[in-house]
């Protein structure tokens, strides 16, 4: 495949390389039960390219029913040879890499240059855990010489994933890589608005040489097709990434079966600034932090808090930045994408006009628009709202695109309160040369993970999770390995 010639023939004609469009099952497509269709739509262009399945229980079932039935012969695979399949996944996945980066691209809306780095990270994520399945052992217990005591990990079983839509392959990878490499079976749900790269991402899984059945997708709304497979009681655990009320729901549904659950949800995460930072650092990482994937990102630094001393010189640089960022269609390599829906952006207008209402003026941007080339898409403009008060929804509620807020502190004291002053706590941000305070401020904010002058820094080595109404449980690292896994004892008497 040529990057450039299929992405010139979909713009310029409207063709697109083949697309899946069924459900995977089972080691094949499968159609949906009912029958029914439901459209992908191009962001960038505001206008449907693809039509997919809209699965319902029906499907879900036999999708479980797959994996229940598959479930015993992965769990007793040995972790050498999970391990192999999962290498060889990340191999292929890197040989399709462009592929894969157009569909998501064109699926979701993100700028083409940020899916293929999602690939990358997807692939990773299937080597990182193929490795780990070498690493699970048990434990021995001291009980004295007339007896044994060992305990053994074992696969949890059936796992259900609920993907979101702002990062649909990396966020798919980084739950399943762990739950295969743990010999636990799959069913995937991703989000309505982006199905296309899970379904690959199964069929790639297929061609590696997984056993048919261990990884499903089934694509359909969340009500038609997530609901019903949390709440089968053959799914012993949910990996869930979503908004705080679906996340809650996914919780009540496997609290019923006594299922467990991970669930990353939102956030507004904060970026502390100290007056003596490196403010073209700091200005790159806050720039970063909240345009990416057009802030959709659960732990996008959405408020840049910073310290008076520096927030002239700061904002300067930032809204600078800013304005310079060009939207455009995701394939054309834009720097400010399109958001990944109608609904999306409507929520995410409404917000900022509800802040406009209250009084609030934005320093840049503010307002919903389309590409400049083509008067078409569904584009938000980089937003910067300056001086925003502690109590205002603005900094309070997750917005989920490119809106900056900024809080004025005058010390680290006021800047730790004011990092802590919402209920979300999934990561933070901290730009100072001051070695001391960037870790008291790391031990003190309350996240799940803290990026110390650089924001995003990390990798699938590190573990990533929230606290309060970001969620609980970790993912990535070898913290995500202990959700698929459960500990079995064996005391024995020998003496
Ligand atoms: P959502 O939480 O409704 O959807 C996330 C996933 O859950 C999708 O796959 C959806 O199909 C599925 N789902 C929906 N209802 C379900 C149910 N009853 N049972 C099982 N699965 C179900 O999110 P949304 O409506 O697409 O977006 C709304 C907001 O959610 C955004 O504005 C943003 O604040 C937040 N969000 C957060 C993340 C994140 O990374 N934490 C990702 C996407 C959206």
């Amino acid at each position: 495949m040529s990057l450039d010639r299929d992405i010139a023939n979909y713009l310029e004609r409207g063709e697109l390389p083949d697309l899946p469009s069924q459900h995977f099952i089972a080691g094949a497509w499968a159609a949906p039960s009912s029958g029914e269709r439901m459209e992908s739509f191009d962001a960038g262009r505001a206008a449907p390219f693809h039509a997919f399945a809209a699965g319902d229980e029906a499907d879900v079932d036999r999708a479980v029913a797959a994996a229940n039935a598959a479930q015993p012969g992965w769990g007793r695979t040995k972790p050498s040879a999970r391990g192999a399949i999962l290498a060889e996944a990340a191999r292929l996945l890197r040989a399709e890499k462009e592929r894969f980066a157009f569909v998501e691209s064109l699926d979701s809306g993100k700028p083409l240059q940020e899916a293929l780095g999602d690939v990358s990270g997807a692939a990773r994520a299937l080597e990182y855990y193929g490795a780990c399945a070498n690493t699970i052992e048990g434990a021995t217990f001291p009980l004295g010489p007339d007896h044994l005591g060992y305990s053994v990990p074992e696969p949890v079983g059936v796992t259900a994933h609920i993907i979101p839509w702002n990062y649909p392959l990396s966020t798919a990878a980084r739950g399943i890589a762990p739950a295969l490499a743990a010999g636990c079976t799959v069913v995937a749900k991703p989000a309505e608005t982006t199905p296309l790269t899970m379904l690959m991402l199964a069929e790639l899984l297929s061609r590696a040489g997984l056993p048919d059945g261990v990884c499903n997708a089934v694509t359909g709304t969340g009500p038609a097709a997530g609901a019903p497979l949390v709440a089968d009681r053959r799914v012993r655990h949910v990996t869930f990434t979503g908004s705080v009320p679906t996340g809650i729901g996914v919780m009540e549904a496997a609290a019923r079966n006594v299922a467990t659950v991970v669930l990353e949800l939102g956030g507004k995460s904060p970026l502390v600034v100290l007056a003596d930072a490196d403010l073209d650092a700091a200005a790159n990482g806050a720039i970063g932090a909240i345009f990416e994937n057009a802030g959709q990102i659960c732990s996008a630094g959405s408020r840049l808090i910073v310290e008076r001393g520096a927030h002239d010189a700061l904002l300067e640089r930032v809204i600078e930045r800013a304005a310079a960022l060009k939207m455009s269609h995701g394939l054309t390599r834009p720097t400010l994408g399109p958001l990944n829906s109608k609904a999306h952006l409507g929520r995410v207008a409404e917000k900022v006009e509800a802040a406009k209402a209250r009084g609030l003026a934005p320093a840049i941007g503010g307002r919903a628009a389309t590409d400049p080339e083509t008067g078409k898409g569904w584009f938000f403009e980089a937003t910067i709202f300056d001086a925003v008060p502690e109590t205002d929804p603005l900094v309070k509620d997750e917005i989920f695109g490119p809106v900056l807020t900024v809080q004025l502190a005058e010390d680290e004291a006021h800047a730790l309160a004011l990092a802590n002053g919402t209920d979300y706590a999934l990561v933070a941000g901290v730009y100072t040369r001051d070695f001391g305070a960037a870790h008291r401020l790391a031990r003190e904010i309350d996240a799940g993970q803290v990026f110390l002058n650089e924001y995003f820094a990390g990798g699938i080595e590190v573990p990533f999770g929230g606290n309060r109404q970001s969620g609980f449980g970790r993912e990535k690292g070898m913290a995500a390995l202990r959700n698929y896994l459960r500990v079995k004892s064996v005391a024995a008497r020998i003496g």
